[in-house]
């Protein structure tokens, strides 16, 4: 197996850990570039993926801007080579600290989410004697069919301003005289795998762009946000996800006005497949029905099963002699029934020591890591080929 030679060094390092394939992001953003680069579109790289430093400067060198939602983001990006002037900010939260550290490095855009939030940013700005520039964050109502706690795209979530706001907002924007407004900003939720939604968005967004050049505004660029999503369950099949069919979609569904620039902010599909947590088997407990294998990783270190139900692909890395098949509940050491990593899969017979890999991890993996139980900090390796 690839993944077990690229990690070979690090088989009797103590456990868990996550291991990062550096030689397969590489290749992960050169598909991506390699299709987006064409059409003349431009992608930020959404640092709440993984804000790992290692992992940044390898998607800064490759000229990718940065999409931040924290002022330590912000901060976090341009220490690891991604320029000012390439990132956005999003987030319905923004402080007064966040606001001014995006003001004084001259950022990209603010991608702001309420009205309220205009009049703070524009009230700092004014400040600050600076004009920020604005995208308006817009909530499409559009359903991105994923998990509800990544659905960001609805009515009823708290992102973005809806459709109804519109006049108040460009009115209330006549006498925010710091403000500048550059771009409409969307970005409906994350691990989307039906690309009919993208096309469904273009739709939506070419409705609500026509609205705003009848009031005159047409925005020098319109963001698209992220929420390409990846293969979980197979992880090898497709390592790399179809970035041709994603950009060409909105290649030929979104109407983009004369100098009109398309931005895109992509997370998970440029980082989850590089990434695999690595953990030991502790014990084997027969349960009822099935076997529990307790391994040393926890929802400590990868959160996404206990916080979203999602699935990891687990794959024994250990050699194994004979070829018995066993059905495992794999879980952690966490006092939370909800700390379990797959129920009911089939592996090849485990015993105490053996190592295992819960696959596709490098997105929202260490980044959500806790210490909760007191846990240590988990530990990262690299391989570059
Ligand atoms: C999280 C987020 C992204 C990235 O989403 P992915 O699904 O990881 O591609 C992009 N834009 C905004 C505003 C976000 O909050």
């Amino acid at each position: 197996m690839e993944l077990l030679t690229k990690m070979s060094h690090y088989m009797d390092r103590e456990t868990p850990f996550y291991h990062y394939d550096l030689d397969l992001l590489s290749r992960t953003l050169d598909a991506m570039l390699s299709a987006s680069s064409g059409y003349g579109f431009h992608v930020h790289y959404a640092l709440k993926a993984n804000s790992n430093r290692e992992i940044l400067e390898r998607i800064s060198a490759k000229g990718l801007g940065a999409d931040c939602v924290s002022g330590n983001e912000i901060t976090r990006a341009i220490e690891t080579g991604f320029k000012k002037e390439d990132i956005a900010f999003a987030g319905v939260g923004k402080t007064d600290v966040e606001i001014k550290t995006g003001i004084e490095n001259d950022i990209f855009s603010f991608n702001a989410e309420s009205m309220q939030e205009l009049e703070v940013i524009n009230e700092i700005a004014r400040a600050m004697g600076k004009k920020a520039p604005i995208a308006l964050r817009i909530n499409p109502n559009v359903n991105a069919k994923t998990h509800q706690y990544i659905t960001t795209g609805l009515e009823e979530n708290k992102f973005g301003i809806n459709s109804w706001e519109f006049e108040t907002v460009l009115e209330k924007l006549e006498n925010l005289k710091n403000l500048e407004l550059k771009g409409l900003h969307f970005h409906i939720g994350s691990q989307i795998t039906d690309m009919s939604v993208f096309k469904g968005l273009c739709i939506r967004i070419n409705e609500i762009q026509k609205w705003f050049v009848e009031h005159r505004i047409i925005a020098e660029h319109i963001n698209v946000g992220g929420g390409l999503g990846v293969n979980y369950d197979h992880p090898d099949e497709k390592l790399i996800p179809d970035f041709d069919e994603f950009f060409k979609i909105f290649h030929d569904h979104l109407e983009l006005y004369p100098n009109q620039e398309l931005h895109f902010e992509l997370g998970r599909a440029l980082v989850a497949q590089c990434g695999n947590l690595i953990t030991r088997v502790l014990y084997i407990k027969n349960g009822v029905n099935v076997d529990f294998a307790i391994v040393d990783a926890g929802m400590t270190e990868l959160i996404r099963p206990a916080l979203y139900e999602s699935i990891h692909r687990i794959d024994k890395i250990s050699v194994t002699e004979n070829s018995v098949e066993k059905k495992y509940d794999v879980v952690g050491p966490i006092c939370e029934s909800s700390d379990c990593f797959a129920k009911s899969i089939i592996l090849p017979e485990l015993k105490r020591g053996d190592l295992l890999a819960i696959r596709s991890a490098g997105a929202y993996g260490e980044v959500m890591s806790s210490g909760y139980n007191l846990r240590s900090k988990v530990k990262t390796y690299y391989s570059e080929r």
